[in-house]
């Protein structure tokens, strides 16, 4: 019998935290510690699931991965660069989908092309390919008020898709969806993991499904703690769709 795990090769460290701390200020006019000292790096192609209680800081942690808030102690890097001088490509799904209700589902995708200067015609054909991969062919010109929970984070995913970014981080992108919704949904993302342009992305997905994680992920980092920490980490050897590319997987399968 051959084993069949997706063992590729690790590629480069893309991301990497060191010592990352935070704190919010409280109205006590103290500081409310939320992460401490977290370590953690990601490396090309993986796909990482970030797993921890409400309130355990997972969402904090996106935010600084993603540079969009500041970290009140240590650095993160890409590449070995510093987030402020590297300007990495990152694309976010959010929980609650996020969308711009006053745009169509394609000025919705492409808005995520937008500030990165791609023109017009390239945006649009590039738009139109992300949403028909997500399954939304025919809803391009629909507006978010038209669409169903699963559909509006089909739009979210369609938009950070299209970027095409290094990073792809994902907050908890099925949660806001019922069960059944959010099942399908995963299923689907994971074949296109498999399928499109998506197989060999960076993905770190916030969640706090152990099930989730183990399906989607290589590895599973567990936040926890007060203030929050990485207290575990759990690599995953299960075969999956997207690594129907890797030359490991063709040469168990044939
Ligand atoms: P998770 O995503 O794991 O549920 P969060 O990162 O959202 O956790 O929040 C962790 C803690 O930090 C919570 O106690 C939350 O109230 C607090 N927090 C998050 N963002 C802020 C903020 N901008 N200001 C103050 N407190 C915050
Ligand atoms: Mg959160």
């Amino acid at each position: 019998m051959t084993h069949v795990f997706n063992t590729q090769p690790p590629g480069r460290v893309l991301v990497s935290a060191e010592g990352i701390g935070k704190s919010f200020p409280s109205t006590d006019g103290g500081g409310l510690r939320v992460l401490d000292g977290v370590n953690l790096t990601i490396r090309e192609g993986e796909v990482v699931a970030l797993l921890g209680r409400s309130g355990s800081g997972k969402s904090t942690l996106l935010r600084v991965l993603a540079g969009l808030i500041p970290p009140s102690h240590g650095d993160v890097r890409y590449r070995g660069v510093p987030l402020a001088e590297a300007n990495p490509a990152v694309a976010m799904v959010f929980q609650s989908f996020a969308l711009m209700p006053w745009l169509t589902v394609l000025e919705n995708v492409e808005l995520g092309l937008r500030a990165s200067g791609v023109a017009r015609a390239e945006r649009t054909s590039r738009a139109l390919a992300a949403i028909d991969a997500i399954g939304l062919d025919g809803f391009e010109a629909a507006y978010p008020r038209e669409l169903s929970g699963g559909m509006a984070q089909r739009v979210g995913f369609a938009r950070a898709f299209v970027q095409r970014p290094d990073l792809l981080l994902m907050d908890e992108p099925f949660s806001a969806l019922d069960v059944l919704t959010g099942e399908n949904l995963r299923g689907e993302l994971m074949a296109v993991w498999g399928e499109r342009e998506l197989a060999g992305q960076s993905i770190c997905i916030v969640t706090h499904s152990i099930e989730e994680a183990v399906q989607l992920a290589d590895r599973v980092l567990v936040l926890g703690g007060s203030p929050g920490t990485i207290q575990a980490e759990i690599p995953i050897h299960i075969p999956r769709p997207r690594d129907k590319r890797s030359p490991t997987f063709e040469a168990a399968v044939d």
